[in-house]
């Protein structure tokens, strides 16, 4: 896996939500688990190396096709 060494894991996982910065710094990633899971950071501090909640984002291009 080539993962964003300054991000980690949640460069690649299906609960990241990234937020573009205000003024065109790096982009904030927000845990998607953290709303529903206490064990989870809103935004987790990067780069996160080891998450018990990891799972791998699909491919791009492997959702639903649009109508
Ligand atoms: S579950 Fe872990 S790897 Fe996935 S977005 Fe949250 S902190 Fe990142």
């Amino acid at each position: 896996m080539d993962l964003n060494p300054t991000v980690g894991l949640c460069a690649q996982c299906a609960h990241a939500r990234v937020i573009p910065h205000p003024r065109g710094g790096d982009p904030y990633y927000r845990c998607g688990r953290s709303d529903f899971d206490p064990r989870f950071a809103k935004y987790p501090r990067l780069p996160v190396k080891v998450c018990p909640g990891y799972e791998a984002a699909p491919p791009p291009g492997d959702g639903p096709s649009p109508e």
